[in-house]
């Protein structure tokens, strides 16, 4: 049984409640896991709150190496996270192991900023001396959810102990297990007891009995647009600071001039990567007409060559959904894109190789002749689903994409460095790639616009995100 990790402790719940978590590539029941109610959460806030005037006097270049130390700790134990992760999502252990690295290297990054990021001396007009301050804002509530959970995970925790907060953390209920051996780690690098608490459970009860909590003054919450609002509403009572990183319908827009040989495996991992369960997942595929039907024709063939298999072998591209549930509601979708009249390309059902009977697994699917304003073209489906949509010239496939509520990331494929640049001015989201299904780096902000989200995590502005700016006078 795992329990939770409050005051540097590992200890149950007041209630004794627990969470079973099901292994999803085989449906089989494998860890019991503590489900933190109101009770232990409250207790690890006091605890977090009592830990801040202990960090916070820890000297710029101890802090530094603390994290340090806790990334070199997660790349010694790169394999063993990995695989933990691997089997608690069924994500593909190659996928698992890169996440891992991401961590470690977050850490890292953050551990650098520590003693660079500070205050500024102000030329006002007044007999005086102007400067700011960088403080800490107090004990954080991280929230996570369950698609990535290590490395969303490191982009909360490594820039608030940059920033000297503290910090109670609520994995997503069903995939807690890194993040709790992540705050061990910490322990060991040298992190205060009380500094970095982990509380799994459901984010009705402890997800929200954590926002709601007078003592959180900061709230980072990662997850669905729907609990984001709640998230939002919540922390709207006593004015916490809060950055929401929420969903998205993010688009592809594949010119006419775009290397095909390049664009087609690119395009298709933007989408498929960890089963499609990404928040970038550029779901909405435009093509530019001429390109239309060999584009669909090369793509489903790849689709069809896709290694579907169990997350821990080497091979594996795609693994199984991360729960049966999260399946159905996918399953729904693919339903919903019928009725619509969209043209199912390829996939679309549950895979009949009988090695994956038992996982919850779903072949990779695209769905053509998309209309823009339909469901499947404007709600976050969250799996291996593509929606091709055909354009014929630059400005409707920029109205095309910017047809959403979200505006979280995207890609442009062209040869033309004007057009490129022209779009991507054009399209509204957070995050833009040109070329590249790829759209995060440690180094570079993240985040969305429109419901996707409000602040920024990565870079150095998510440093502001973890701190108060306080501005001193002192009068000549
Ligand atoms: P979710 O919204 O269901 O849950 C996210 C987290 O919130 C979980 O820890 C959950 O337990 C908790 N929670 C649930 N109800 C709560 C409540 N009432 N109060 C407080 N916390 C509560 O999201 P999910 O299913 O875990 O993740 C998938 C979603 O996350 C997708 O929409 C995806 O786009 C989004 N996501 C966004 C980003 C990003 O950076 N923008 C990254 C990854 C995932
Ligand atoms: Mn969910």
């Amino acid at each position: 049984m795992e329990k939770l990790l409050i005051a540097g402790d590992r200890v149950p719940t007041v209630s004794g409640q627990t969470t079973q978590l099901i292994d999803p590539a085989t449906g089989e029941a494998w860890m019991e896991v503590a489900a933190a109610g109101v009770e232990d959460v409250d207790r690890a806030v006091q605890v977090a709150d009592q830990a801040r005037a202990g960090w916070r006097r820890v000297n710029s270049r101890d802090r530094t190496q603390i994290l340090l130390r806790l990334a070199n700790l997660i790349r010694e134990n790169r394999e063993a996270l990995a695989q933990l992760e691997s089997r608690n999502v069924g994500k593909p252990i190659r996928d698992a192991r890169d996440e891992v690295d991401l961590a470690a290297d977050c850490f890292e990054f953050y551990a650098g900023t520590v003693n660079k990021f500070g205050g500024t001396v102000n030329p006002v007009a007044a007999a005086g001396t102007s400067l700011t301050f960088r403080e800490p804002i107090g004990v954080c509530g991280l929230i996570a959810p369950w698609n990535f959970p290590i490395a969303i995970t490191s982009w909360k925790v490594a820039p608030a102990l940059a920033m000297g907060n503290t910090i109670v953390l609520k994995p997503a209920s069903q995939t807690p297990l890194t993040a709790l051996r992540l705050a061990e780690l910490a322990l060991e690098a040298g992190v205060p007891a009380g500094v970095f608490n982990v509380v799994p459970g459901p984010g009705s009860v402890a997800g929200n009995a954590l926002v709601r909590h007078p003592l959180v003054r900061k709230v980072s919450f990662t997850g669905s647009t729907e609990i984001g609002t709640q998230v939002m509403k919540l922390a709207a009572d006593d004015i916490k600071n809060v950055t929401l990183e929420l969903g998205g319908k993010s688009a592809n827009l594949v010119f006419v001039d775009a290397d095909l040989d390049k664009v087609i495996p690119k395009a298709m991992w933007s989408v498929l990567g960890n089963a499609g369960q990404d928040c970038c997942a550029r779901s909405r595929l435009l093509l530019e007409r001429p390109l239309y039907e060999e584009f669909l024709y090369r793509l489903s063939n790849e689709f069809k060559k896709l290694k579907l298999g169990m997350p821990l072998n080497d091979d594996t591209e795609i693994g199984p959904l991360v729960s049966f549930g999260h399946r159905d509601r996918v399953q729904e979708y693919i339903e919903i894109g019928r009725k619509e009249g969209a043209t199912l390309v390829c996939g679309g059902n549950i895979p009949a190789q009988t090695d994956l009977e038992k996982g919850a697994f779903l072949q990779p699917t695209i769905f053509a002749d998309v209309k823009p304003n339909s469901r499947i073209a404007q709600e976050e489906i969250f799996g291996p689903v593509v929606c091709a949509i055909p354009f014929d010239h630059e400005e409707e496939a920029i109205a095309i994409a910017n047809n959403s509520f979200y505006g979280l990331s995207g890609s442009i494929w062209t040869q033309d460095i004007s057009r490129a640049l022209r779009v991507a001015k054009a399209i509204e989201t957070g995050v833009i790639s040109i070329n590249t299904g790829h759209s995060v780096h440690l180094e570079a902000p993240f985040g969305g616009y429109k419901r996707s989200g409000i602040g920024r995590e990565l870079g150095l502005a998510v440093l502001a995100h973890y701190s108060e700016l306080k501005s001193v006078f002192i009068a000549d």
